[in-house]
């Protein structure tokens, strides 16, 4: 080994041992005499110290001539330090230099390499590997691999059996666009990458595997944001022979056994809501429990007393701001202003400040009196001091604006504490979803998500309103995992595919190898599946999964470090019998 020690190691107690240490050079402080150097690795950064009097003319020089970021190996003698730094763990001692050997040396990285650095998103992901020797970066890729480890053995303790499944498949239905790779040996025809292994492992079910997990990349063909990457990481689940709250308690198990040997959280018992309630009470089926803030329905209060923009108004709903009573004039118009913007998309904002006097002022104080007002505050539960906030319109969108100005006033009032962790299961999925642009129901989870037996005769009545048994795992606002039992027979699986538009031939070419498999003795199963990368995000308290990504793209899908994507050699393409002709996207 180039070293006896890593550079987070010797203490007091290793004083006059003889050590050698590797690793990078962080700092180089040269006082003409006297040279010190801060040499890093990744366990953490070790003084060395060359003196003029005591160190030889042709050691110093070469201490001298050390740049930042240099590859080194120094032998030499632990000292106790005449000025100690109690900032870092080794602070108390530094290693008088006896031999220096440089192993490699450096250009001047394009950006500082400290916690702290200067390098702006786009030069670090080009750098990446540079990157990843900052601590802080260096430590959400450890906490990662934590998360896996503890993974792992709460899946193993739990008697699941991890199987890989093939990446190169065909395309899975999970709601995304496939990314697709051209077959050399089979010209003009195309795998695809898996949304996710979602018939694998409920064909591993069909042959008895009984619990199955991986932690399994997939991959989605999807316009990106901060929490999404085109490939990313699941742990991907599945039981036979159970039941919906089998699955969840089984789940809220690995869930706290990661926030308890991880961050050593002890986990409140995961709640339990509706769907439906989520949409009623928070206008969103991801609702952060951190703060209450619940809506309050007004129409009844509201409507009636000559107030046109509500008397016309679908839905009045009020959230109650605790404590935002005192916000000015000023405030109020920002957050008037906000909610106007076109990424929210409302008219207006109606606002009622209730007085520490028990008196009310409004922007509608013409229509409604203090009575009628106190009524609104009484529902919302609003004491003096508080603020309450009302939006109007059709109720699709004011649910969904309102639920926006929820979470903005959870942040202005400082609810969103990262240190907080509120997870909820959210259940009873509806099973479809009517999508305006193709005039057709989609499924919400995806086709293998089996309804609620009492609804399955609403598919044919009023198929929008069945119930799927389909579950989300949500914390502090975020989907963390999500899954359903699944159908187990093929005349169910076919009834489904006939609601999804699919003729019985499209669905027997694309998904005939499952629905055959459910003839051959398939045991009632559901599993579930959680973003991997979000859960990362969530335990070291950020908003990108980027950060916990060793090697992510960028926005565009581009992984700016390799230069990827890129085009490929004719002679490729000749070889996949394929003619590129990029066309103009309509
Ligand atoms: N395959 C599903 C998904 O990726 C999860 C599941 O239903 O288990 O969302």
């Amino acid at each position: 080994m180039l070293r006896t020690h890593t550079c987070g190691e010797l203490r007091i107690s290793d004083v006059n041992k003889e050590v050698s240490l590797s690793g990078w050079v962080q700092r180089v402080r040269n006082k003409g005499g006297l040279i010190w150097v801060d040499l890093r690795d990744r366990y953490g950064v070790t003084q060395l110290i060359f003196e003029e009097d005591s160190t030889e003319k042709e050691l110093l020089e070469k201490a001298a001539s050390l740049g930042r970021e240099f590859v080194i190996r120094a032998t030499g003698l632990v000292i106790e330090r005449t000025s100690k730094n109690d900032k870092i763990p080794t602070g108390d001692i530094e290693i008088k230099v006896k031999q220096l050997e440089i192993l490699n040396a450096a250009k001047v990285p394009p950006f500082i390499i400290e916690d702290e650095t200067d390098g702006g998103e786009e030069l670090r992901m080009k750098y990446r590997y540079l990157d990843l020797r900052r601590n802080v970066v260096r430590e959400k890729l450890q906490l990662r691999h934590r998360m896996m480890q503890e993974t792992r053995k709460y899946m193993d303790g739990e008697n699941f059996i991890e199987v890989e499944t093939p990446v190169l498949i065909k395309s899975t239905p999970e709601g995304a666009r496939d990314f697709v790779v051209p077959s050399r040996v089979n010209p003009g025809e195309f795998y695809a990458l898996p949304q996710s292994p979602q018939t694998f492992k409920q064909l591993l079910m069909v042959s008895g595997f009984d619990r199955y997990f991986q932690i399994v990349k997939c991959f989605r063909d999807e316009d990106l944001r901060a929490d999404r990457q085109p490939e990313f990481t699941q742990i991907d689940c599945e039981m036979a022979f159970v039941t919906q709250e089998d699955i969840l308690n089984t789940f809220e198990g690995l869930v706290k056994h990661l926030f308890n040997n991880v961050k050593g959280v002890a986990l409140e018992e995961v709640k339990r809501m509706t769907y439906a309630d989520a949409m009623k009470f928070y206008g969103n089926d991801k609702p952060d429990l951190r703060f209450d803030m619940k809506f309050a329905e007004l129409n009844e209060l509201t409507q009636g007393n000559g107030f046109g923009i509500f008397d016309q108004a679908e839905i009045i709903l009020g959230i109650c701001a605790k404590g935002a009573g005192e916000y000015t004039r000023k405030q109020l118009d920002e957050l008037t202003n906000w909610v106007k913007r076109p990424q929210i998309g409302a008219k207006g904002l109606v606002y009622v400040k209730c007085n520490a006097d028990g008196t009310f002022k409004s922007t509608v104080d013409k229509f409604y009196s203090n009575e009628d007002l106190k009524v609104w505050a009484d529902l919302m539960g609003a004491e003096p001091g508080d603020l309450l906030l009302v939006l109007s319109g059709d109720e699709k969108s004011t649910r969904k604006q309102m639920s926006e100005l929820r979470l903005k006033m959870g942040e202005e009032l400082g609810l969103r504490n990262r240190n907080i962790f509120k997870p909820l299961w959210v259940v009873d999925f509806p099973l479809l979803e009517w999508d305006e642009e193709t005039q057709r129901f989609h499924a919400m989870h995806h086709p293998f998500t089996s309804p609620k037996k009492e609804d399955i005769p609403l598919l044919e009545t009023n198929p929008g309103e069945v119930r799927a048994n389909a579950y989300d795992l949500v914390i502090n606002g975020v989907e963390i995992g999500g899954g359903s039992i699944r159908i187990h027979d093929r005349t169910t699986q076919q009834l489904m595919f006939k609601h999804l538009g699919f003729t019985d031939e499209e669905a027997q070419k694309q998904f005939g190898f499952l629905m055959e498999a459910f003839e051959y003795g398939a045991p009632p199963h559901g599993g579930i599946a959680f973003g991997f990368d979000r859960l990362c995000a969530i335990f070291g308290g950020s908003d990108s999964i980027r950060d916990y990504i060793a090697f992510p793209k960028n926005n565009s899908g581009r992984d700016v470090m390799i230069d990827s994507p890129s085009t490929i050699a004719d002679e490729q393409l000749k070889e996949l019998s394929i003619q590129v002709n990029i066309q103009e996207k309509s």
